[in-house]
């Protein structure tokens, strides 16, 4: 699924998919060293790039049995 842009110039308070205006989830994907913030429609599921990222966590070595 694509992730479509979101209006600088607007509130960022309901989804220009559907409309629907009750709040967004947050999905972060990796890339990287970095994570991206995207924002899920939780009512028709579009995902919007919110531009916003931060440095991800040190990956650490999984331990054994999990
Ligand atoms: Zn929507």
């Amino acid at each position: 699924m694509k992730w479509l842009p979101l209006d600088p110039n607007k509130d960022w308070t309901s989804c220009s998919e559907c409309g629907y205006s009750i709040g967004f989830h947050i999905g972060l994907k990796r890339e990287g060293d970095r994570f991206v913030v995207l924002l899920h429609c939780p009512h028709c599921g579009a995902r919007f790039a919110t531009g916003w990222e931060f440095r991800a966590p040190e990956a650490k070595p999984e331990e054994p049995g999990s």
